[in-house]
């Protein structure tokens, strides 16, 4: 008989009161529904490893839907359910859990998603990724807290190894090269030696994978705490190079980013400043190559392209002499994202100040004056309109004023020149 390990004082421990509530009222439920219920993948993985990881995932045999309708009766609260993959995500209190019915899967082609049926725990948990991720939990009275693990998981965790199910798991799936990499570099883990070639067999498998899929595990490992460790060894088992030929994962890249980190800047999210920095040596038709193969929105594309256009701009930025107003109209326009990149991406010392000025005071500058205004004080209308309270615009920039009666005081001597 093997070993009956119990992780239910670990639960107590690491997991906040009311989520370990939750599983109670969950399982009692569940067996009132004569089903089993299971606590699955990362957050097992990480209550092994004694780290923080409050998304829980919930696996149902053999109706995920039908239980946790049942709980948001009890709790009155919001839940939002796929009937198609019998999953459903609920609210609990300030907690977000998901419950999935056990499933199985079938690839019928490489990158493609699966079809999927229900079926048995065991199923579910041998359809994943990496052992480590293949553990679970038994939540039902009686058994509440025993480890379930079928794969080996926990051998391979504290021996610090990635390893995929079978050979085919990379062929089926080639996101998973990119999960690896992520365990690996986040966990400090190694992949296992088998797993490592068939890796690295597997590389050109990436081409299967769509636009949509890649993008968003690239999302994910610009949301790693280090992407760029993820990055460089991508870049060392030409990964990353397939994602695009001229991306580094190098020295220079690790820096800016935990420049960027440093950088704190509460109105432009990380991973679009990570996102611009890692583009940043392509050239304007490298970048357009990226967008597509990845298939960005709308705003990130504008980020690289604003970045790329703003490169052109680096050598003027650089002159000390500048006034407000010239640094204002060589940056206004672009996107945060990007400007706050180039401001990392930037070794002259005088365009760092520069964009810095522009970030944190010019671009925040605005006269108070109004078209109407200007009527109400005799200018007559037409084009020159817009002409005067751009001028007045950049003498605000430039500090000539700073107030309202600055203004007003501005315009009345231009105004006998303008009235004619
Ligand atoms: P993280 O801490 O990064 O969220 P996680 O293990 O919770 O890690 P998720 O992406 O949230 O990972 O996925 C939940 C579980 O679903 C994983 O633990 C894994 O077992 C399984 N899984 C996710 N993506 C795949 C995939 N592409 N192939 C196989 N199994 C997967
Ligand atoms: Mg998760």
């Amino acid at each position: 008989m093997p070993e009956i390990i119990n992780l239910a004082d670990k639960i107590k421990q690491l997991l906040p009161p009311e989520l370990v509530n939750f599983m109670r009222v969950a399982s009692d439920v569940a067996v009132s529904q004569e089903q089993n219920l299971y606590l699955v993948g990362g957050v097992v993985r990480d209550l092994l490893l004694e780290r923080t990881n409050i998304d829980l995932d919930l696996v149902v045999e053999d109706n995920a839907i039908k239980l946790a309708q049942q709980l948001v009766r009890i709790n009155q609260s919001k839940i939002t359910t796929h009937p198609r993959f019998g999953t459903a995500k609920l609210r609990w209190n300030k907690w977000s859990v998901d419950l999935a019915t056990a499933r199985s899967e079938t690839y019928t082609k490489s990158g493609a998603l699966p079809t999927v049926k229900p079926s048995s725990l065991h199923n579910d948990l041998s359809r994943r990724d990496f052992t480590i991720n293949t553990m679970a939990i038994n939540l039902n009275p009686g058994h509440y807290g025993e480890l379930i693990d079928p794969c080996k998981g926990k051998k391979d965790l504290e021996h610090k190894l990635i390893r995929v199910l079978h050979e085919k798991s990379f062929t089926d799936d080639a996101t998973r090269i990119w999960r690896g990499l992520r365990y690996e570099q986040r966990l400090g883990f190694q992949l296992e030696t088998t797993t490592l070639l068939l890796l690295k067999r597997d590389i050109p498998m990436l081409e299967t994978i769509s636009g949509d899929r890649i993008r968003h595990e690239l999302k994910l490992v610009l949301k790693e705490k280090k992407p760029e460790k993820v990055l460089h060894r991508a870049q060392e088992l030409n990964i990353l190079q397939k994602l695009h030929p001229s991306l580094k994962g190098d020295g220079w890249l690790a820096e800016k980013f935990e420049q960027a980190r440093q950088l704190n800047s509460a109105n432009v999210p990380l991973t679009d400043i990570y996102l611009a920095l890692l583009a940043y040596p392509l050239t304007n038709e490298d970048n357009e190559h990226l967008i597509l193969r990845c298939r960005l929105p709308k705003s990130l594309a504008q980020i690289l392209r604003d970045t790329n256009s703003i490169k052109g701009k680096l050598q003027s930025l650089s002159q000390p002499k500048l006034t407000p107003s010239s640094i204002y109209y060589l940056l206004h326009g672009y996107s945060l994202s990007a400007i706050a990149a180039s401001l990392l991406a930037s070794d002259s010392a005088v365009t760092s100040q520069h964009i810095h000025s522009y970030l944190d005071k010019l671009h925040y500058v605005k006269s108070v004056l109004s078209g109407d205004d200007l009527k109400r004080m005799g200018v007559t209308t037409g084009p020159h309109i817009r002409e005067i309270l751009h001028q007045l615009h950049i003498a605000r920039l430039n500090g000539e004023i700073n107030t309202k009666q600055g203004e007003v005081k501005l315009l009345h001597a231009w105004l006998p020149h303008r009235r004619r």
